[in-house]
């Protein structure tokens, strides 16, 4: 396979010197050399055309170099695979070192101006694969595959898929953590990024005090990801560090625009780039919850629940403050940018609500005309997407019966009633009255909205609906699922049918409303 490939991760930064896939603490290094494991017998089930585009491959997909190359049974030539060494803070604790355990590092590749990372997901065992197998399913490669499409599609910044492939090796999971294991089928993805550099890259070195990897580390980070910085220095350090936490912010700040809850979003699970990775248990909103996640590991406290997320970033961020510390060794512009961050979450936010109600003239009241919203919501389970799609087609002349606009929203309508009903009615009488103000005509206003608020969405059930299909062989669910999502703005009439609340029987089954994090 001809690839313009242009290693830099593992050429420029120090590597572990011992080779194989041992499990081991690794020591001033930021990765271990490791070879993917050979399947017994690689299928393709999927592949993403625009990326095939996007990294310059000619080669048919249907080739054999192509199925050996992303099921991991070839090794590109010139290339030199490796999983990456960091730690991370799982659900608010220190992990330590915690790493690649499945992921493998295939070679970075460049095509018309853009470097690509290549990472195949579930390739086998690394250094870092811990008490684990390195393997994935195809139930969580499916998740993971579509999703990362879906959003790229929804405009939110993301590490992207490739492929999808079956291993045809059976792998061992207890998917409810219920002492019922059974095999499922094992299957790689090959996802792709400008970088899979995470916050744990960089806290694991400063856990380690190693002040040297650490500083070689960020200079790589910023020499290739955020150049425009200029060079090495304090003052770049501390650049670096409020772009990535300005890049967060505006990566979460989509996520609550369209309804996604991540559902682990531990420090490992951080992009430097500020980029959604690691799809696992994560979530749509269907009914608008606050405090809502699909992640039953995290059932008790929903730490990472739909409404605290903005917070949990910046949680995460002041541990990256602390692991990039001793390049800075000054607290207060530290600090300083975290409480920027706050500053500009609060303006951020109102700014993606303003634009999801087509809200473009400045009126005060707007963040009270927000909150009431968000409020009301909640009172009686609403359907998030359908709810802001429907409200595109109230009218600024006061003729529009609210409830009646977005009553396909409502799971209950019979709950919307005396003192909800009433709420609802106070606020649908608020929004008309702050339309009046508005330059845009109602088509302008539309059209607007529509942009920001998506039609179609990766409900949970349509994941679990291709899942089951494919799990059987099936895949032409999962081919329509991606096909849809790549226009998740547009009408596409005929795909209304998955322009709905999701079904009864979904709401209470394993996939769709409750997920762990066996994978
Ligand atoms: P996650 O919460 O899924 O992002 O994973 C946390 C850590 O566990 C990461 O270091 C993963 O590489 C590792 N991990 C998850 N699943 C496996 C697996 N099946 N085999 C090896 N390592 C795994
Ligand atoms: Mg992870």
């Amino acid at each position: 396979m001809k690839l313009n490939i242009t290693d830099r991760f593992n050429k420029e930064l120090p590597a572990d010197p011992i080779m194989g896939n041992s499990r081991r603490q690794v020591s001033g290094a930021c990765f271990s050399y490791v070879t993917p494991k050979k399947p017994s017998n690689p299928s393709l089930v999927h592949v993403s055309p625009e990326m095939v585009e996007a990294l310059g491959i000619t080669e048919s997909i249907t080739s054999k170099d192509f199925l050996g190359v992303f099921s991991g049974s070839m090794v590109l030539e010139g290339t030199q695979p490796y999983a990456m060494c960091y730690g991370g803070h799982q659900f608010g604790n220190w992990a330590g070192q915690l790493g690649d355990g499945r992921a493998i590092n295939l070679a970075e590749v460049a095509h018309n101006d853009k470097t690509w990372a290549l990472q195949l997901k579930g390739a086998g065992e690394t250094p870092y694969s811990r008490t684990a197998d390195g393997l994935a399913v195809l139930r969580s490669s499916i998740r993971e595959y579509l999703c990362a499409e879906a959003m790229y599609y929804l405009g939110v910044p993301t590490t992207r898929s490739l492929s999808l492939v079956l291993s045809g090796d059976q792998v061992l999971r207890d998917v409810m953590y219920d002492g019922n294991p059974a095999y499922e089928k094992g299957a790689i993805v090959c996802r792709v990024a400008p970088s899979f550099i995470r916050f744990g890259n960089f806290e694991i070195l400063a856990a380690q005090d190693d002040v040297e990897t650490l500083r070689e580390l960020a200079d790589f980070t910023i020499k290739h990801h955020y150049s425009y910085l200029g060079n090495p220095s304090k003052e770049t350090y501390l650049a670096f560090f409020k772009e990535v936490a300005m890049k967060s912010l505006d990566m979460v700040i989509h996520w609550q625009r369209v309804g996604f809850v991540h559902g682990v979003m531990n420090t490992d699970n951080m992009s430097i780039l500020g980029l959604t990775i690691d799809y696992g248990p994560y979530g749509w909103q269907e009914g608008y919850d606050h405090g809502w996640t699909p992640n039953t590991t995290d059932k008790a406290h929903k730490r990472y629940r739909y409404g605290t997320q903005p917070q949990v970033v910046l949680w995460n961020l002041l541990k990256l403050a602390n692991a990039l510390y001793p390049l800075i060794e000054e607290v207060e512009p530290l600090q300083a940018i975290l409480g920027e961050y706050q500053d500009k979450l609060k303006i951020a936010y109102l700014t993606m609500m303003r634009s999801k109600l087509g809200l473009y003239e400045t009126d005060t009241h707007d963040q009270d005309l927000a909150d009431k919203l968000e409020d009301v919501l909640q009172r009686s389970e609403t359907d998030m997407t359908i709810f802001f799609r429907l409200l595109a087609d109230f009218k600024k002349d006061g003729s529009t019966a609210g409830l009646e606009l977005v009553k396909e929203a409502f799971y209950n309508p019979d709950e919307i009633k005396g003192e909800v009903e009433l709420q609802w009615n106070n606020w649908f009488l608020a929004y008309s009255e702050r339309l009046k103000i508005e330059q845009k005509d109602d088509v302008e206003r539309l059209a607007g909205m529509n942009a920001v608020n998506p039609k179609y969405v990766l409900r949970n059930y349509m994941a679990q609906m291709a899942i089951d299909a494919a799990d059987k062989g099936d895949y032409s669910l999962l081919d329509e699922l991606f096909n849809l999502l790549k226009q998740p703005y547009e009408e596409q009439l005929n795909m209304q049918k998955w322009f709905a609340k999701r079904p009864e029987w979904a709401r209470n089954k394993v996939g769709c409303s409750m997920l762990s994090c066996s994978s």
